[in-house]
């Protein structure tokens, strides 16, 4: 089983390796972000709650997501792995999706942290809220909420992960395949 930690700021490219990823090793993408627009879309009072939040760039809280992933864990037992996209966020999460995968008899295989600068992260967002219409894409100061959150409370995942030897960052700056080569080079290295 392969279940991998996509890691990284806004922008930082994990959607776009997450579909990649998917294709090659035959996982499952479970990203909290487009559960939760989905929810949004389909009008839940989940998703009006949210709404609120992912409008200011702030994080929703950790037991909503936290509920999201088990439920799609529990309804894919037979799949060979999973990628998270945006999951963990803090460290509440991170215990929790140790706990869930633990009481399958899994465990996360790898986290795979892209590294990318603010300034190109603020660009990249801004032109992907052009074509996307995500308004959380479209104002730097959502934008500048959103880096900052992670900073504040994402960024120390990586000491937790590296805690249990599994993080490996990759640079997020070159083209799609260039760093697809990379990420592929690292799990095929496990
Ligand atoms: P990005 O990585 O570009 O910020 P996402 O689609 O992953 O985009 O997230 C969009 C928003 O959804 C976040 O700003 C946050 O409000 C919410 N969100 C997504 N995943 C989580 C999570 N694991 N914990 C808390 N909030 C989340």
């Amino acid at each position: 089983m392969l279940n991998i930690v996509l890691f990284g700021p806004p922008g930082a490219g994990k959607g776009t390796q997450a579909d990649l990823l998917v294709k090659k090793y035959n996982l499952i993408h479970l990203s909290t972000g487009d559960i939760l627009r989905s929810e949004i879309k389909e009008g839940t009072s989940l998703g009006l709650e949210a709404k609120k939040l992912m409008d200011d760039g702030l994080l929703v809280p950790d037991d909503v997501v936290i509920g999201m992933i088990k439920s799609k864990l529990d309804k894919n037992p037979k799949s060979q792995g999973f990628i998270f996209d945006g999951f963990p966020r803090t460290q509440k999460q991170a215990k929790e999706l140790d706990n869930l995968l633990n009481h399958q008899s899994k465990s996360i295989s790898i986290m795979l942290a892209l590294v990318v600068d603010d300034k190109e992260l603020i660009k990249r967002l801004l032109n992907r809220g052009i074509s996307s219409g995500r308004s959380d894409d479209q104002d730097e100061k959502i934008i500048a909420n959103r880096i900052n959150e992670y900073n504040i409370k994402t960024t120390p995942l990586k000491d937790y992960y590296a805690s249990q030897n599994k993080l490996h960052e990759i640079s997020g700056t070159g083209s799609v395949l260039d760093i697809a080569k990379k990420l592929n080079n690292i799990i095929d290295n496990l």
